[in-house]
Parts: C-alpha cells; sequence; structure tokens
C-alpha cells in the first residue's frame, strides 16, 4: 500500500494510477507496451502507477514471475522519473481459494486482487443464483481473502457486471446491505486492505460506488485509484475525475 493513512481527496488518490494492464494481458490492446504506459502516465503527470496484468488459470507461475522480472529491467532501462509497483490482479475465485503461489506474491510490489470475475469459467459460483445468493458469494470471497492478509486492494469490489446473467448488473450490490459492507470494511482497515476507485466499477454501478465511498469513510477504510486501463488513452486519471466526483461527492 502507498498511503499510510486513509485519504479520502480524490484530486490526491488520482494522482495514482493502480489498475493498469500491459499487452501481457489478452485483453488489453497491443498499444499496451511497458515503455508507451510508462511514457503516458509520465506525460500526465501522475506520481505513481501499479502494472496489474491478470493472474488467470491460463498462465504458470514461473510464466507470471518471468513477466515481472522483464518489466523491472524495462524500468531499469527507462530510468522513468515515476514511482512503479510491479503487480498483478490475481484471482479470489473462491472461498479461501487463489490461483497463485507465495512465490508470485513475494515476486510482487503490491497485490490486487479480483474476488467478482463471475465471467471466467473456473471461478467459483453460488449454489443459489439469485442476486442474493451472489451477493454472499462474492462478500464471502472477499471476507476470506482479506483475513489472509495476502490482499493490498480489492479491485472493483462486488460489482456484478461480471455475471452475465443479471440484465441489470445493480442487482448484486443492492442486496448487500450498509451493515454486511460496514463489517467487511471495518476488517478490512484491521488487515491493511485497500478498496479500489476502479472508474468504471463507479460509472457503472454509481449507487453502491457511494455507498462504498461514504461506508468506507466511517468506518476509516484505505481507497486506492485505478482506471482499469487496457488502452493508452485511459491512462490519465484526470480524463474520468470530473465523472467520479460529481458521483462520490
Ligand atoms: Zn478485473
Ligand atoms: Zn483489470
Amino acid at each position: 500500500m502507498l498511503l499510510k493513512e486513509p485519504v479520502y481527496d480524490l484530486d490526491i488518490l488520482s494522482q495514482s494510477n493502480l489498475h493498469i494492464h500491459t499487452d501481457f494481458s489478452g485483453c488489453a490492446k497491443t498499444e499496451m507496451t511497458f515503455e508507451d504506459i510508462v511514457k503516458t502516465a509520465v506525460a500526465a503527470g501522475l506520481s505513481a502507477i501499479a502494472i496489474t496484468d491478470h493472474f488467470n488459470d491460463n498462465i504458470t507461475d514461473r510464466d507470471f514471475i518471468d513477466h515481472i522480472n522483464r518489466l523491472r529491467q524495462e524500468a531499469l532501462a527507462l530510468k522513468p522519473n515515476i514511482k512503479i509497483l510491479f503487480s498483478g490482479e490475481l484471482s479470489a475465485y473462491a472461498s479461501g481459494k487463489t490461483l497463485e503461489s507465495e512465490e508470485v506474491r513475494a515476486a510482487l510490489d503490491y497485490r490486487l486482487y479480483s474476488c467478482n470475475h463471475f465471467h471466467l469459467s473456473f471461478w467459483g459460483q453460488p449454489e443459489d443464483k439469485s442476486p442474493r445468493g451472489y451477493a454472499l458469494y462474492a462478500l464471502d470471497i472477499v471476507d476470506g481473502i482479506i483475513e489472509t492478509g495476502f490482499a493490498d486492494c480489492i479491485a472493483h469490489p462486488l460489482i456484478g457486471r461480471f455475471v452475465k446473467a443479471f440484465e441489470d448488473r445493480c442487482v448484486l450490490t443492492a442486496a448487500i446491505s450498509d451493515n454486511e459492507l460496514g463489517e467487511l470494511m471495518e476488517k478490512s482497515v484491521e488487515f491493511c486492505t485497500a478498496w479500489e476507485i476502479n472508474v468504471g466499477a463507479i460509472l457503472g454501478d454509481p449507487v453502491f460506488g457511494r455507498r462504498l465511498w461514504n461506508i468506507g469513510k466511517e468506518t476509516g477504510a484505505y481507497f486506492n485509484y485505478g482506471t482499469d486501463a487496457h488502452r493508452l488513452e485511459n491512462i490519465d486519471t484526470k480524463k474520468f475525475l470530473p465523472e467520479i466526483k460529481k458521483i462520490l461527492m
């Protein structure tokens, strides 16, 4: 985690973009080379970025560690004037379960965990396929990964966008009570796990984004900012900041 104290100033939080994919992630554009990401981030005046490629079931621990080491080498050659966290978007795919080994975790500066990639075939699914069923399942995964102490941050927390069966992607979060969210956020403080202000998640489910932000402020939770950039034009956090502010403030 970058911040020693929780910060609730979006201008400060958005000086960092802690969710960026390189072309190592199949879903990112080929323009997302490490060098061009760094150049774009420096030009945007960001103070820190995290490179967070997916760690899914199509990759080995060795491949991922080699990838991280290659990026570190590239950074040494570039000597950029920006803090870079060599990270991964790791998969907490079921209660108490993650894909990566301890060796992978140790190789990373920052561990961002997805807990709701329900669209992926290897992801756990609740028996009860109702919004409440998914809500309980997602809460349980987040609770479990916080307790491991592995997670620096939870990516696009708890949103139901990845449950393809739900036409309205906000039904999952609507099935979570403020009390449940508050208890989980209190626990996150204890374990120093932050919650991601994920631009797409906030824009896609603004009601829940506001609840997360407000309950987080009440409980003293940590937040980090990330655009989940898959293309260069989405690296600059200022692009979406006015909309995010309008929703959260
Ligand atoms: Zn994700
Ligand atoms: Zn991502």
